[in-house]
């Protein structure tokens, strides 16, 4: 039987390619997204046209009660999940003498408390202690987690030193119920979330001048390892994170 993938934040950037690589490869993908319906939409019509499988999930994965309705939409789609992706993100910039609730709230539901909603949803389908039959969980973290990101960058960075850790911690939890836990660190990657920071432009530039393989990264080239990680070839793989960062 078809595979099933839920990856979040795939009307863009790391995710669409994310869900577009699983397509190829035969799943059946739920992409998730917040507001851009025009573009998820026309990745589901790309992956249906080539004869894949694909819906839209709109639902703000900082959000509990969303969170859960957005897992019965997908139950009632395929009755299954094999493979979950916490790659929704936001990069904001903003210096630490600036913060408020609002702005370090924003950061880390969109980042941290998404990966526990989608992952305790993930849990209950997946896990033997549950009824299920195992699975696979993949969390984008950032090279930001060790290298404290650019500037402006400390609540990005602080969110995803958050998701190194909870991947490590959830590894241990899940581990023996026949989930896998894995994490990817991508460094500079050619995405709209540069915007943040000065935009695509101005990071090409500093990519030739920090980044060892001298260039920023594609998304496919994080998709790519996202794919490898879910596949059975990656068996033995848990609880650790690789960097996708070109030396960085
Ligand atoms: P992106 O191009 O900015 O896309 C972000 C995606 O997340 C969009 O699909 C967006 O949906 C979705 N999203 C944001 N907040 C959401 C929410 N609350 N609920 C549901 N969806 C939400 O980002 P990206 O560069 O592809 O990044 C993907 C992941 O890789 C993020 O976790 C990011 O931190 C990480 N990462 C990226 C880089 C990089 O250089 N690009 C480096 C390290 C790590 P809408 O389109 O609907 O708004």
């Amino acid at each position: 039987m078809k595979k099933t993938i839920l990856i979040t934040g795939a009307s863009r950037g790391i995710g669409a390619q994310i869900a577009l690589l699983a397509a190829q490869q035969g799943y059946r993908v739920g992409l998730n997204y917040l507001r851009n319906t025009e573009a998820v939409n026309a990745l589901v019509k790309t992956i249906t046209d080539g004869g894949g499988e694909a819906i839209a999930l709109q639902a703000d994965v900082g959000n509990s009660a969303a969170v859960k309705n957005m897992f019965e939409r997908l139950d009632k789609q395929w009755g299954k999940i094999d493979v979950l992706v916490n790659n929704a993100g936001l990069l904001t910039n903003f210096r630490v003498e600036d913060v408020d609730e609002f702005k370090i709230e924003e950061v880390f539901r969109a980042n941290v408390y998404s990966t526990y909603f989608c992952s305790r949803e993930a849990i209950l389908r997946m896990s033997q202690r549950h009824g299920g039959h195992g699975g696979s969980i993949i969390n984008i973290s950032s090279v930001a987690a060790r290298l404290g990101g650019l500037g402006g960058g400390s609540a990005y960075a602080a969110s995803k030193g958050a998701i190194d850790s909870f991947n490590l911690a959830l590894a241990k939890e899940v581990g023996a119920e026949g989930i896998r836990v894995n994490a990817i660190r991508p460094g500079l990657i050619r995405t709209t979330i540069h915007e943040a920071q000065g935009g695509l432009e101005h990071i090409e530039q500093v990519a030739k001048s920090v980044v060892p393989l001298g260039r920023m990264g594609a998304p496919s080239e994080v998709a790519q390892v996202a794919l490898w990680l879910a596949s059975d070839a990656a068996s033995y793989v848990h609880g650790t994170t690789i960097d996708v960062a070109g030396g960085r």
